[in-house]
């Protein structure tokens, strides 16, 4: 092609997708069309009646409502959504994350219908989605898991052994679990069965499954988590770990990559554990393997989340690979186009969620920018937040040389936003970036539960500062 006397060399990519239906919503969404974009791929938004005055629905090339307010009638909707794709003539479904994204039944269904779901194969997302059986799979292929039981537990009484077995304080689980729903712990015997028929409840009633399992209890560890990357020609390489500790609620607040403290040879070896662990399950998508890191560096796998997450940008920025890019393309079956020897990890990146605390209309909203500044979200002035869906409306991924340059850019970026109407996190994340130990990178999964009440106290006492001034 010349253009005003300039070569310019186009390189084509063969992707075998002409359009793809996206079946998510909020920036996960918009992330997916402004990939496919990129990727000269069409694209075909499902919406509910909530949605219809969305960033994704005016992005994407087509729109259909599939139904009103609640996810089940429109999200969830399986049936809908394949037919829309159907007759849409979509060749692929992306489920982002949440939603549909770990159903197996769905995933199979698209296979069914000769759509290709952009995510592993609904054999391996059952098989994963089973936390005790991916367990079981661990642990006979060398990959270490937190020591606990072998098989589903029966009854009260088997869980009593098992734990008498590991030793208290132990955790129990729910094999069908996710977003840290199902689980308890436990410090003493006399109340196990008690909180065993309670997380056992509680697992019928979100799951409608209540296969449970027993896991030491490891007291306040770091959550570290692996980005792997796998191809359908049994290529698997890691990009990196992130740390996920500060959690409220077992929900991540923050999550930043390279992981505070870790030295490379216990680098290496999480993310060694990672790439045996997608290839003994013969992953073949973009995944994530969690683990618990205990107060002496030992390092536990606990489950494999068989999608994109949340917090990929942060992988991606210290990375340089663009994960939804080759989602897409490795479920089109193309081979991964990076090998881990050509994995470069460079300089930090840390990602907050912003959470509105309240419904309501958005208003004088300024999003920060800059140099290494990244804001995902689907926010525009007069865009209503309603209350039907994850309350998290946007991801800021700051991004520096080194951490202390990103936690000052992480500052400065928290006191420039804007986002009036709704009520939000941010005073409490803007105050978080003080804390000493924060600041140091010494913190665990125990962090959120000790400290918050020091950092809102904190928060109140600038409020009465101002007011005096
Ligand atoms: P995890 O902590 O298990 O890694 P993430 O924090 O990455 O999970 O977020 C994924 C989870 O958050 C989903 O399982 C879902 O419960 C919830 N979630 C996130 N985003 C959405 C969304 N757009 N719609 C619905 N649920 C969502
Ligand atoms: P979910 O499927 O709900 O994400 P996980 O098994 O990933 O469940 O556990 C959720 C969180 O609970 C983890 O991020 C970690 O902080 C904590 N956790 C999980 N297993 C253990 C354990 N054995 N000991 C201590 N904490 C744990
Ligand atoms: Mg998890």
């Amino acid at each position: 092609m010349i253009i005003s006397g300039l070569i310019i060399i186009v390189e084509f990519e063969v992707i075998m997708f002409k359009r793809i239906l996206v079946a998510n919503r909020g920036e996960i969404a918009l992330r997916i069309i402004r990939c496919a974009r990129e990727m000269d791929i069409e694209t075909v938004i499902v919406y509910s009646t909530a949605d219809k005055e969305s960033l994704p629905v005016m992005g994407a090339n087509y729109s259909v409502c599939i139904g009103p307010n609640s996810p089940k009638d429109s999200y969830l909707n399986q049936d809908a959504i394949i037919e829309t794709a159907i007759k849409m003539e979509c060749d692929a479904i992306h489920p982002g994350y949440g939603f549909l994204s770990e159903n197996a039944e769905f995933a199979k269904k698209c296979e069914e219908n000769n759509i290709t779901f952009i995510g592993p194969s609904s054999e391996l997302i059952s098989k994963m989605g089973d936390k005790q059986e991916a367990r079981k799979l661990m642990m006979n292929n060398g990959v270490r898991v937190v020591p606990g039981s072998r098989e589903i537990i029966k009854d009260v009484d088997e869980a009593l052994e098992i734990a008498e077995e590991i030793g208290y304080p132990v955790l129990i689980k729910a094999s069908a679990g996710g977003g840290g729903r199902g689980m308890r712990k436990v410090f003493e015997k006399e109340e196990l069965p008690k909180l065993f028929e309670m997380a056992k409840a509680e697992a019928k009633a979100a799951f409608a499954n209540d296969d449970m399992y027993i896991e030491k209890l490891i007291i306040n560890p770091r959550h570290i988590e692996v980005q792997i990357l796998a191809d359908k020609h049994e290529n698997v390489i890691a990009l990196g770990e992130r740390d996920c500790s500060i959690q409220k609620n077992n929900q991540k607040m923050l999550e930043e990559s390279p992981a505070c403290g870790l030295s490379d040879e216990k680098r290496k070896e999480i993310s060694d554990m990672a790439i045996l662990a997608g290839k003994v399950s013969g992953y073949n998508s973009v995944g994530t393997c969690e683990f618990v890191l205990d107060k002496d560096d030992n390092f536990y796998f606990i489950e494999m989340n068989t999608r994109i997450q949340v917090e990929h940008p942060v992988t991606e920025e210290v990375s340089n690979v663009d994960l939804i890019r080759q989602q897409i393309r490795v479920a089109a079956g193309l081979k991964l186009d990076i090998t881990n020897e050509d994995v470069s990890i460079c300089g930090h990146a840390i990602e907050f969620r912003i959470i509105a605390k309240t419904p309501g209309v958005i208003k004088n909203l300024h999003l920060p920018g800059g140099f290494g500044v990244r804001v995902e979200t689907h926010l525009y002035n007069g865009y209503e937040i309603t209350p039907f869906y994850d309350p998290m409306i946007a991801k800021v991924i700051v991004k520096g040389k080194n951490r202390l340059e990103v936690i000052r850019r992480l500052r400065r970026v928290l006191e420039e936003i804007v986002i009036d109407g709704i009520e939000t996190n941010i005073v409490f994340l803007h105050q978080l970036t003080f804390h000493p130990d924060f600041l140091k990178g010494n913190y665990d999964t125990g962090f959120y539960e000790k400290e918050s009440k020091k950092i809102l106290s904190w928060i109140n006492e600038s409020k009465n500062m101002k007011k005096e001034a």
